[in-house]
């Protein structure tokens, strides 16, 4: 059995200057109820165009509060990878700051920890979900889980309870296109899953549409996956071997029957489909070349322009850490 942790809270948000004020007294009177060594939560502002930070400078002063402030918008993914390096405690929280995670489950999450989980992952049923949008992760979930070595869960989301260690584990990855999803099922680690129902915004509306959950499944599949490009490769091959029994085909038929002009249409047909899956494969083969681009650039994968608390002092201090 472990002992009381530190335990951290990494919030990102964008555009929530509605649900914040509402949030961090909620989770705060949660944490105060639970049996902790000391805790410190972590507000990352990830470029909000509306006045978030403005009423983080009014939380601050009442909590105990650390507020990152990213120099833009640099996606919920970067929000959390700046959150986490600033952990100090001995386990992190991460959670939406929209309510749709309930902190109601964060005594669980701790029970798991306490009886020696290095992750709890939040598993969430998704009711308040269009039937589309369901059946699109799914189906993203079976292709991910076919092709990849690491098993990603499905329906695992960001709300999880992570050991340091774990987080050590996951600084270290150098990749800049991160998938969190699929690096936190990379490193492994003892990890136990927990359902909860995801429950409805509070206030505003979701930044994830269609286009930005397409890119992310894309980099999940990318990171994690070489099927897309072997697909190429099988497909190329299957597509040559037709295209050499064809040739074989027409050879046989001008030795039986004489050599008619005539397949002006199919020729064609060929022609055109065949343009089509070359610039599609070319389009694959890109989307990984563009990936590599980004790692090569090395490029942060944020930057901070601000970072405030209201008194560092009752923020625990790392040497304060339990072992
Ligand atoms: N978020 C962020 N940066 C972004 C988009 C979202 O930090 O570019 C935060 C947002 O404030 C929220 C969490 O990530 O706390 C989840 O975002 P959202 O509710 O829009 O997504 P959904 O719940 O639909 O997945
Ligand atoms: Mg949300």
């Amino acid at each position: 059995m472990r002992t009381n942790p530190i335990l951290s809270c990494v919030i990102p948000a964008y555009n929530e200057a509605e649900n914040l004020p509402k949030f961090i007294p909620a989770l705060v009177e949660k944490l105060e109820q639970q049996h902790l060594a000391g805790y410190e939560i972590i507000v990352i502002d990830d470029g909000s165009k509306d006045n978030t930070l403005t009423v983080l400078d009014g939380l601050v002063e009442q909590y105990p509060l650390r507020v990152l402030a990213l120099s833009r918008n640099f996606g919920k993914e970067a929000a959390l990878s700046a959150g986490l390096d600033h952990v100090t405690g001995d386990i992190a929280l991460l959670i939406d700051a929209d309510f749709q995670h309930p902190i109601d489950e964060i005594p669980t999450m701790l029970n798991l920890w306490r009886n020696g989980y290095d992750m709890v992952y939040g598993i969430r049923n998704r009711t308040t979900e269009s039937w589309l949008k369901r059946l699109f992760t799914h189906s993203f979930y079976r292709i991910l889980s076919l092709s990849s070595s690491v098993q990603i869960p499905e329906n695992a989301g960001d709300f999880r309870l992570i050991d340091t260690k774990v987080i050590t584990a996951i600084q270290n990855l150098p990749e800049k296109n991160r998938y969190m999803k699929g690096l936190y099922a990379w490193v492994g680690f003892k990890s136990v899953g927990l359902q909860f129902s995801e429950q409805e915004r509070q206030y505003g509306t979701s930044s994830f549409n269609f286009k930005s959950l397409f890119n992310l499944a894309l980099s999940g599949l990318t990171g994690f996956s070489d099927l897309p490009l072997r697909v190429c490769i099988y497909l190329g091959a299957l597509l040559a071997f037709m295209a050499m029994s064809y040739g074989f085909w027409i050879i046989i038929e001008t030795l039986v029957e004489g050599n008619k002009v005539a397949g002006w249409a199919t020729l064609a047909a060929g022609m055109t489909l065949l343009g089509g899956i070359q610039l599609l494969f070319i389009g694959i083969v890109g989307e990984y070349i563009g990936r590599i681009y980004t790692e090569v650039k090395n490029r942060p994968k944020y930057i901070i322009a601000a970072e405030y608390s209201k008194d560092k002092s009752i923020l625990p201090q790392p040497q304060q850490r339990l072992s």
